[in-house]
């Protein structure tokens, strides 16, 4: 008999076997017009004011019980409970005579339309701002808190999408996996489940017609989600993968593949508090030191000095080791204030990364000066730094010129398709390249990166994506200089593996996700790699290439 199944886009790789449990749905809040009497308003106010609190302190609460990223997610999501612009809104909204319910339904409400016309970083938030809302609202009305159930025993966590707070508070021994129908690669879903280290599938489309309580096989590679499985076959499946995951728990560099290969793994962070943590794990340096993250609230530029104490924060990290810093990425889904340029249709193909040298004179050559200084104060020789965003090879030979002048080496990241189809010529401007596979794959497919519907376009395995990581490391072994990759697909065991077949000498990603990589590298020979990378690049499809990979490599 065929088994039924539901697919999604796999996004944390792992087995789970266990029973469905939707999260409890947003409770529908009486209308708006509901009016108050005049004098029962000052109560209505404090009514309100009792369940926001509430709300926050159990965020607060929470946010204290946890580790990790989700202290933050639920330290800023308490904080912007308690936030004084959308709680004015609803006071003048009870003032005027709502009730509380409809109150904050309308003055989130104006919030989030506001947000979502900002697009982007500010977009992302109004899943936050709706999650705040049906809580208070729940509150208000004496309900259960919707969102996550708290379950016993383990279960298979189904949602249309997880709010990050939903998310940061998980049990990962209850909650054996999660499982979205929509999200993306990107989406704090899938951060928070990698940081849990429980597999993940999203934009499982079909997700909806699976009820409470049957019975799940998480696939978290394939995507693939198996109702009511053979039992025996999927406990043994899960047992294997529990193996697996011990292994990675135990795992120590440096990362070889079976031949004894090295392959060079290194961490992603945003400051030093990152590089520090970076520093203890198992990455042997800084791939990629996304500058931008530092700034984003920053409303003028910090001084040359002031810049060079932050990046010197990474440097001080890794003594002695490789840290790549890449110059401000600000625009589109990173807005900088003092950075980023007003007012575009259409950010992601804006003036962004290197582009913002264009409109604001200095700007680059003052990050570079800072660089310069930091890497002087740390005994750095020659420091690696790199450009986002390039596009025209004019562009690689004057950013790699401002570098030289500094004593950096320069490199600039492959984002752009026109960088991997000219490979050639861009290699022999700078000493590096970079691949963002993130940018390349949303720019190769003409997907948003941050849509959730695009999930299957937003894949890094897309065989058009292989086939232009594939020129860029060719050009980069011609010429015999380093081409890494920096983006999310660094991090997938397989496709690391496929990615060091096509010739990428050093992968960078999240520190959490190093020892998973470093496992799957040591299981397979240089030339397994090689071989199983020119057949997965030839795919016809992603789904194709992952399927094939997973048989050659897994
Ligand atoms: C990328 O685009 O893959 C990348 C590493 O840069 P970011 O994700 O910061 O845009
Ligand atoms: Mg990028």
């Amino acid at each position: 008999m065929e088994q039924q199944t539901v697919r999604g886009t796999g996004v944390v790789a792992g087995y789970a076997y266990a029973p469905a449990a939707w999260t409890r749905p947003a409770p529908v809040p009486p209308a708006s017009t509901t009016m108050v009497g005049e004098d029962d308003r000052p109560a209505e106010v404090e009514r309100f004011k009792a369940a926001v609190e509430t709300v926050a302190t159990r965020f607060a609460d929470r946010a204290s019980a946890a580790t990790g990223v989700a202290t933050e997610v639920l330290g800023a999501t308490a904080a912007l409970a308690r936030d004084r612009g959308w709680s004015r809104a609803a006071i003048k909204l009870i003032n005027a005579g709502t009730g509380a319910e409809g109150a904050v339904t309308a003055a989130i409400g104006q919030f989030v339309a506001q947000f979502e016309k900002l697009g982007g970083l500010m977009a992302e938030r109004t899943t936050d701002l709706k999650d705040i809302r049906n809580r208070v609202v729940a509150e208000l009305m004496g309900l259960p808190e919707p969102g996550v159930p708290k379950p016993t025993s383990p279960v298979i966590l189904c949602a249309e999408d997880l709010a990050p707070a939903d998310t940061a508070g998980l049990d990962p021994t209850m909650i054996r996996a999660l499982v979205t129908r929509l999200g993306g690669p990107t989406s704090h879903t899938a951060i928070i489940a990698r940081q849990l280290g429980i597999p993940c599938v999203v934009a499982a489309s079909s997700l909806d017609t699976v009820p409470e309580g049957t019975l799940l096989l998480v696939d978290g590679t394939s995507g693939i989600i198996t109702l009511d499985p053979d039992a025996a076959a999927a406990a043994d499946l899960v047992e294997e993968d529990t193996r697996l995951r011990e292994e990675i728990r135990s795992w120590r560099g440096p990362a070889r593949t079976a031949d004894g290969t090295p392959v060079q793994l290194l961490a992603n962070v945003q400051d030093g508090k990152a590089a520090a943590k970076a520093s203890q794990s198992e990455a042997e340096g800084v791939g990629l030191f996304r500058t931008e993250l530092c700034f984003l609230t920053a409303q003028t530029e910090p001084s040359v000095a002031e810049q060079a104490r932050i990046y010197g924060e990474v440097f001080s990290a890794f003594p002695g080791k490789k840290v790549v810093v890449r110059t401000l990425d600000a625009g589109s889904d990173k807005p900088v204030p003092f950075a980023n340029h007003e007012h575009e249709e259409n950010p992601a193909l804006g003036v962004r990364g290197i582009r913002l040298g264009w409109t604001n004179a200095g700007l680059v050559e003052r990050q570079l000066d800072a660089i310069q200084m930091a890497a002087e104060d740390n005994d750095i020789a020659e420091a690696w730094v790199m450009a986002p965003m390039v596009a025209t090879v004019d562009e690689a030979f004057e950013f790699a010129q401002m570098c030289r002048e500094r004593d950096l080496k320069p490199g600039i990241m492959v984002e752009v398709p026109s960088v991997a189809m000219l490979a050639d010529q861009f290699i022999e401007e700078v000493d590096f390249f970079s691949i963002g596979t993130n940018d390349l794959t949303q720019y190769t497919m003409a997907a948003d990166r941050m849509s959730s519907h695009l999930a299957m376009l937003t894949d890094p395995w897309q065989p058009a994506v292989l086939r232009l990581i594939q020129l860029s490391a060719a050009a980069g072994q011609r010429a015999d200089k380093p081409v890494g990759v920096c983006g999310e697909a660094a991090a997938d065991p397989l496709l690391a593996c496929v990615l060091i077949g096509l010739g990428i000498t050093s992968l960078s990603m999240a520190t959490n996700a190093i020892p998973a990589v470093g496992v799957q590298l040591g299981k397979v020979t240089l030339q397994q790699c090689q071989e199983a990378a020119i057949q997965v690049a030839a795919s016809r499809n992603s789904r194709d290439a992952k399927e094939l990979a997973a048989k050659l490599l897994g």
